[in-house]
């Protein structure tokens, strides 16, 4: 790691201790991005090395912005594995696809890449206390980790968070605060109490390290491909962390020379939350008029990545999709069956644009796709149980 550079301004800025945006820009979007000396790291990270690392993702220690010591070497973290899926593919239109399974990451979703990165760099700084605000994934995640760790987590949720994401936080013995009042609430209490004590902060979107660790997925990709690189890799939206982290994986394994063409990204939202996708278009955010989807994890009307997440989809040539809550518990029936693989929601968004995108005619039907399962079906039971109706109940 080199220094750090604004994404809006390109200043060099100092490196925070946790989260931290532009000290010049006086802007809450204007996040920063981790730079590194690519010559050394293609010095020292070949296709030989590689061979040699542990299958997790701290293979590569050399792109990520914290050094894991032997301990953190061991956590069970990425390297999911990608499934080929040619009954779905068919189903949707596209010449091939392929589904990375992230939902079989320690805590069930692709957020531990991000979260095993927080808990590394804040035990790295002395921490004792790590704390975010989310109403899922991000939160069961970094409970998860800090569990592992030995830190302790204290979690703020609003009120309506799914239930069995507040189990997750629950058994993993967090902190966890209930706010009695919206995300946007409980995101703001946490940023205070985490100024006030002197907390880590994981609050991903503007912690410029955890993008590193979802950067981890595109790196994956690249090198689980690397000879058949997929022309299109599809992600679901919410933040815009998440994309911005695979393009960043993806363009970064390119530009070392480790992948042999760079693939398009398809950034997938819901058309009941789409502004992302809008700011694609129009450039400019607009928060108004959202009406709220069932996949709870890309429910995001105020994204505070959505900068990056523009800028470096359109650096791969890619395009934004949205789909609708039909379309989306389609998606996660056909992927169960006819692919074996159990989404919840926003993860089957994904895969639900990549139909869309065909039907579009962004996607051509000859073309090889990859879609990122980010999360576990079993993380919305009630969701599930409501699409597929009760069993037959029969007198044996
Ligand atoms: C968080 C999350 C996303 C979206 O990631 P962003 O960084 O918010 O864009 C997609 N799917 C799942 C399952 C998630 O938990
Ligand atoms: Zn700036």
């Amino acid at each position: 790691m080199t220094t750090l550079t604004c994404i809006s301004c390109g200043v060099e800025a100092p490196a925070p201790d946790s989260a931290g945006t532009c000290p010049v820009c006086n802007d809450p979007f204007a996040v920063l991005d981790v730079q590194y000396d690519m010559a050394c790291v293609q010095a020292n990270m070949t296709s030989q090395t590689l061979k040699q690392r542990p299958m997790n993702h701290w293979r590569y220690a050399e792109l990520l912005p914290v050094h894991p010591d032997k301990t953190a070497f061991t956590w069970p973290v990425g390297m999911t594995p990608i499934i080929n899926a040619p009954r779905l593919a068919n189903k949707l239109g596209a010449g091939s696809l392929m589904l990375k399974d992230d939902g079989r990451n320690p805590t069930a979703s692709f957020k531990d890449r991000a979260s095993s990165i927080a808990v590394l760099h804040a035990l790295q700084q002395g921490a004792t206390h790590i704390a975010c605000a989310s109403t899922g994934n991000a939160a069961s995640s970094l409970a998860g980790f800090a569990a592992i760790a030995g830190l302790n987590a204290t979690i703020f949720i609003p009120y309506r968070a799914p239930k069995p994401k507040v189990a997750q936080l629950m058994i993993y013995g967090a902190n966890v605060m209930r706010v009695q009042g919206t995300y946007a609430q409980a995101y703001d209490l946490c940023t205070a109490q985490c100024a006030e004590h002197g907390w880590y902060n994981r609050n991903c979107a503007i912690n410029p390290y955890l993008v590193e660790g979802k950067k981890t997925c595109g790196l994956e990709i690249a090198e689980q491909t690397a000879s058949n690189p997929p022309d299109w890799v599809a992600v679901a939206v919410g933040d815009g962390c998440s994309i911005a982290g695979v393009c960043k994986g993806l363009t970064q394994m390119h530009e070392l020379g480790l992948l042999e063409k760079l693939p398009r990204v398809l950034g997938v939202q819901a058309q009941g939350v789409c502004p992302i996708a809008q700011a694609f278009e129009t450039s400019t955010l607009n928060t108004k008029g959202h009406t709220g989807t069932l996949a709870d994890s890309i429910d995001v009307p105020v994204p505070r990545n959505w900068k990056k997440a523009v800028a470096c989809v359109a650096k791969t040539q890619g395009d934004f999709v949205c789909v609708s809550d039909d379309q989306i518990t389609t998606a996660m029936k056909q992927t169960a069956t006819l692919a074996g693989v159990f989404a919840e929601p926003a993860a089957a968004a994904a895969v639900a644009g990549v139909g869309q995108a065909v039907a579009q005619g962004i996607i051509d039907p000859a073309s090889s796709v990859l879609a990122v399962i980010t999360g576990n079906g079993l993380k919305d039971i009630d969701r599930v149980i409501k699409i597929t109706g009760q069993p037959n109940d029969i007198n044996p």
